[in-house]
């Protein structure tokens, strides 16, 4: 399956439990519009290469569309569509004003030079300029992309609109960024996590983690769970990974890593593949890497009690039904990862206003909105007995569907 087919496989699902009708169901599955582009820049050396560009806005009833941009060789049109689908559901979650968009340029960045970087992103400016906007579409950081890219994006696109901070988050702290974005996506997951432990009667002090991807979710994750008490016991990213049921000394592997550049070959435990960290014995497994990597044989091993879906679309349809068998609780991605859109919001909130909050307003923000949402769709699941993916879907399309009604069809 497709991300995109797996998007919609989550979302069918809820709406027929929903009973919402076919006519509802086709309008908010269908994309508002797809862009692709092809983005040809100068290398270095001279020769002309051209990238594949995508940006996908799925819906807009509830406001500006809003989602990332990664720089990946696999990008695809597929991959993105499913992904701007999960952020119209997922900035419905946690109740912000903005529905869904994602986008992509089909590149391994490791081979381009930061000059190279560069015009590439400003060149697949000049080409959706026109399409995005403060009040239309607004890209942010994901996967390969960090705060110098949303701010070539910002100054590019500045110069055909005039100054225009509000038209990308992620941006860095100099430059009209937000105080607590870097670590907001994981800053949410450790909010939540809170919260599901505390309603199965556990602490997070001494909880076991393995963690999946050590990037911008992966690592302030490890960083917060450790100062929470938490025990990380595995980590991988994209090179290997290590364990320590112990649990892992995270300064220290944070130094490993500023050194290394990858987790591996950490002496403070054994070293193991990627994969293994996915069946580590933990209480919380937290992919934080890339989708699709836990399948239905993955999840059939997989020890954890609790899945926190850090990363976007990680668990397949199949792997989701096999953890509802097995009782494992599954924090699903349009909740568990949603802080990094919800201080966007707050950045998108900052520019328009021309105000700058203080990171204790941000994170104490952050910490009602996953709250609240954790609490809805809490409520959900216990009132209609389903699981949490499912929960936090219908409470998406309700509100989704309301919009698109009242607006008028
Ligand atoms: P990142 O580029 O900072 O880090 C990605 C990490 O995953 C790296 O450690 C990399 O080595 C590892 N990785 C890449 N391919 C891998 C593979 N095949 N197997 C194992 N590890 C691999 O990206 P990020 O921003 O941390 O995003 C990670 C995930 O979280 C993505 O799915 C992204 O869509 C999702 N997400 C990110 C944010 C955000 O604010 N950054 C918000 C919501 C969701």
């Amino acid at each position: 399956m497709t991300s995109a087919e797996a998007a919609t496989w989550y979302f069918k699902k809820a709406a027929r439990i929903m009973d919402v009708g076919e006519r509802i169901e086709t309008l908010l599955a269908t994309p508002l519009r797809t862009v692709s582009v092809q983005v040809s820049i100068e290398l270095d050396n001279g020769e002309i290469r051209t990238f594949k560009g995508y940006r996908v806005q799925h819906d807009n009833a509830r406001g500006p569309m809003k989602g990332g941009l990664r720089f990946h060789p696999e990008v695809n049109d597929d991959e993105v569509l499913g992904l701007a689908s999960l952020m119209t559901w997922k900035t419905a979650v946690v109740n912000l004003p903005y529905g869904g968009a994602k986008g992509g340029i089909q590149c391994n960045p490791a081979d381009l030079s930061v000059k190279e970087l560069e015009r590439l992103t400003r060149k697949f400016v000049d080409q959706i300029h026109d399409v995005i906007g403060p009040t239309r579409d607004i890209p942010g950081p994901d996967m390969n992309t960090n705060p110098q890219v949303m701010a070539w994006i910002m100054d590019q696109y500045s110069r055909y609109h005039g100054h225009s901070p509000a038209v990308v988050t992620g941006k860095p702290i100099d430059l009209y960024g937000s105080r607590g974005r870097e670590a907001a996506t994981a800053r949410g997951l450790l909010y939540v996590c809170r919260e599901i432990l505390r309603d199965i009667g556990q602490q997070l002090s001494g909880t076991r983690f393995a963690i999946q991807g050590f990037g911008n979710v992966g690592s302030h994750a490890a960083r917060l769970f450790h100062e929470d008490g938490g025990k990380v016991v595995a980590v991988s990213d994209v090179h290997g990974g290590v364990m320590n049921p112990k649990g892992l000394d995270v300064p220290a592997l944070f130094e490993h890593v500023k050194k290394n550049g990858t987790v591996r070959g950490f002496p403070g435990g054994a070293p193991c593949r990627n994969e293994d960290v996915l069946t580590a014995d933990c209480d919380v497994l937290v992919p934080a890497a890339i989708g699709g990597v836990i399948t239905k044989q993955v999840a059939a091993e997989v020890r954890a009690r609790i899945v926190l879906e850090g990363a976007n679309g990680p668990s397949t349809p199949e792997a989701d039904e096999v953890f509802e068998q097995r009782g494992v609780l599954v924090v699903p991605d349009i909740l568990a990862n949603a802080g990094g859109v919800t201080v966007s919001y707050f950045e998108w909130v900052q520019n328009m206003q021309h105000v700058t909050w203080d990171e204790e307003r941000v994170n104490g923000e952050l910490e009602r909105v996953m709250k609240e949402a954790y609490e809805k769709v809490g409520q959900i699941s216990r009132s209609r007995k389903l699981p949490l993916r499912t929960s936090a879907y219908v409470l998406a399309i309700g509100r989704v569907g309301k919009a698109t009604v009242l607006r008028g069809i």
